[in-house]
């Protein structure tokens, strides 16, 4: 994915790669500083597209097919690199138990917002959701779960009133049957296509999850790389239990607003997941592939104390 366009013209002409590139047919000067810029471009001119990816934390080149049956972290650095909300859902929950709620709920341009429509349907198309999170009934290991998943790769994974509904609808089905919740959040925050509509969802999917509290069940917020603003300041920040993947940037504004606001320097690991653990926000970092075995150990717990609370005397 982070390798670009160039590599399918280049196929055809790997024999005749000129051992230099030729200089810009305007570079007066170019001699200056040519050479280093140039012998790397032709080094990743050999790279076919979509067969490897160059991690950006220790650069290694990784084999696309390796680094996805590693659920896309980096086997040399444990680097996350981002993963779809599908993919997610299919690393967590038993073979076949997952049943998607409310798949068909599709945003609408209700102030009328220049290229809004436009914009929903291209991502529609290169995405293939509707909306920015999937949600749905499913079970992992012995326990069944209402898991709503969210998916960057949809419009910044924003939330406009469908990503609020659909939550609310998933907590409001795991109130009602008695479920836990987990939410794995990645969001820029909230849609501004959308306006207030999208404000409005932060309160709605807390007060939906102040009823399932009230019920004592359990909530498990998790956050990934990134998450932010409405919903980091919203439903993602007020699980039972808050947990994080390894190196996710987590806050409410960006830090680079905080430092031009604040006119401060920000200390060094400023909103990452390891910072937010250090100083009390999140509960444990758990790497991607111990995900899905964390999960089942916290739901063990969860419901073996709703079991005791039950119980007479
Ligand atoms: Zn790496």
């Amino acid at each position: 994915m982070a390798t670009s366009s160039f590599t399918k013209k280049s196929l055809g002409l790997e024999s005749v790669e000129p051992a230099v590139t030729p200089p810009p047919a305007n570079a007066g000067t170019s001699f200056l500083k040519k050479p280093k810029l140039s012998s790397a471009k032709s080094k990743k001119k050999e790279i076919p597209e979509g067969l490897w990816v160059k991690c950006p934390k220790c650069s290694t080149m990784l084999y696309d097919k390796e680094l996805d049956e590693n659920l896309k972290v980096c086997q040399h650095c444990q680097h996350h690199f981002p993963i779809g909300a599908r993919e997610r859902i299919h690393s967590l929950v038993e073979t076949c138990s997952f049943e998607e709620t409310d798949a068909e709920l599709s945003s609408v341009d209700l102030l009328n917002f220049p290229s809004y429509p436009e914009k929903i349907s291209s991502y529609q198309k290169s995405t293939g959701f509707k909306d920015a999170v999937i949600t749905g009934i499913g079970k992992i290991g012995p326990h069944k779960i209402a898991l709503g998943v969210m998916d960057f790769s949809f419009l910044g994974g924003s939330m406009g009133a469908v990503v609020g509904e659909k939550l609310t609808r998933l907590i409001e089905a795991g109130t009602s049957k008695g479920l836990p919740v987990v939410i794995i959040s990645t969001s820029g925050g909230a849609r501004m296509y959308e306006g207030m509509f999208s404000l409005m969802q932060m309160a709605k999917t807390c007060a939906a999850l102040g009823y399932h509290a009230k019920n004592k069940l359990a909530y498990i917020s998790i956050l990934t790389h990134p998450t932010y603003a409405g919903v980091m300041a919203s439903f993602a920040s007020v699980g039972d239990l808050i947990l994080a993947e390894p190196g996710a940037m987590i806050g409410f504004a960006g830090p680079r607003v905080i430092k031009d606001t604040t006119q401060s320097e920000l200390p060094p690991g400023f909103q990452t997941a390891e910072f937010l653990l250090e100083h009390g926000l999140i509960d444990s970092i758990v790497p991607r592939k111990e995900m899905k075995e964390r999960l089942v150990y916290y739901l063990d717990f969860f419901s073996h104390a709703q079991k005791q609370m039950a119980a007479p005397g």
